[in-house]
């Protein structure tokens, strides 16, 4: 068993610690960073598993990523692609509505797309919905050699 960050092999003990705490098998210090950003970000586990999924791809993402107003679960700079994990734990109120709509109009303008993703597509389906964001990747890398 390694670290699926650093590829340091890992024990037993902290391998079931790493996936019954995150889902994902870490190390010892990648364990603590990631429940550190968890901590100071309010991240959800989904974000943390896609985001490793996504590197295991190649797409490159960063985690927690600071636009300048707010941090970003997971963020895709080549493509300027942002993505969001959907918690829906409960329904959302007009206000957010809102200004979620809002939100993502001001990323359109400075050339940003924002991908809201349920977190249950993330949880049931992990790796279709990383081939879905692979191809938006690429997608959007035709429409930046367009320009
Ligand atoms: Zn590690």
């Amino acid at each position: 068993m390694t670290c699926r960050d650093c590829g340091k092999s890992i024990e037993e003990l902290q391998f079931k610690e790493s996936m019954d705490s995150l889902g994902v098998a870490l190390c010892e210090r990648h364990t603590r960073l990631i429940k550190k950003i968890i901590l100071d970000n309010d991240t959800p586990l989904e974000a943390i598993q896609l985001f490793y999924a996504l590197k295991e791809a190649g797409a490159h993402p960063m985690l927690e990523w600071w636009d300048g107003k707010k941090s970003v679960d997971i963020a895709i700079s080549r493509v300027k692609l942002n993505i969001e994990i959907d918690k829906g734990y409960n329904m959302i109120t007009h206000e957010q509505a809102i200004s979620d709509l809002e939100e993502a109009m001001h990323s359109f303008k400075n050339g940003f797309t924002t991908l809201k993703i349920p977190h249950l597509a993330v949880k049931y389906y992990l790796e279709d919905t990383v081939q879905n964001i692979l191809g938006i990747i690429s997608g959007l890398k035709a429409n930046i050699r367009a320009i």
